[in-house]
């Protein structure tokens, strides 16, 4: 279990966007007729730490930068992370606040 924020996912976005984006010598070109390489160039100019909201302004979606809670299902800034790899699952604080609130009972 780890405590896992948006700001950690975005912490290397552009690499994770060059890895889905850049198809052995070619970039994707994206809905709209985007070159994805212009929004890496974007990408890579936040810096190290970006800020996850203008990550989701440059790709024009949150899909990369969210977290959503595997028990309420909605979008959150922090959640703690259990599992690992393909069976891993965010929960939420007011999720994890009930569950303990019910346990203690
Ligand atoms: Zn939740």
């Amino acid at each position: 279990m780890l405590v896992v924020s948006r700001k950690m996912i975005v912490k290397d976005i552009a690499e994770k966007w060059k890895n889905q984006n850049y198809l052995g010598k070619k970039w994707r070109i994206l809905n709209g007729g985007i070159n994805s390489k212009d929004l890496y160039k974007k990408l890579v100019d936040l810096g190290e730490n970006p800020n996850p909201d203008d990550v989701d302004m440059i790709i024009g979606n949150k899909g990369w930068t969210s977290l959503v809670c595997g028990d309420c299902m909605k979008f959150k800034d922090k959640g703690v992370l259990f599992g690992r790899g393909n069976h891993s699952l965010v929960i939420c604080y007011d999720c994890l606040k009930s569950v303990l609130y019910k346990f203690f009972k």
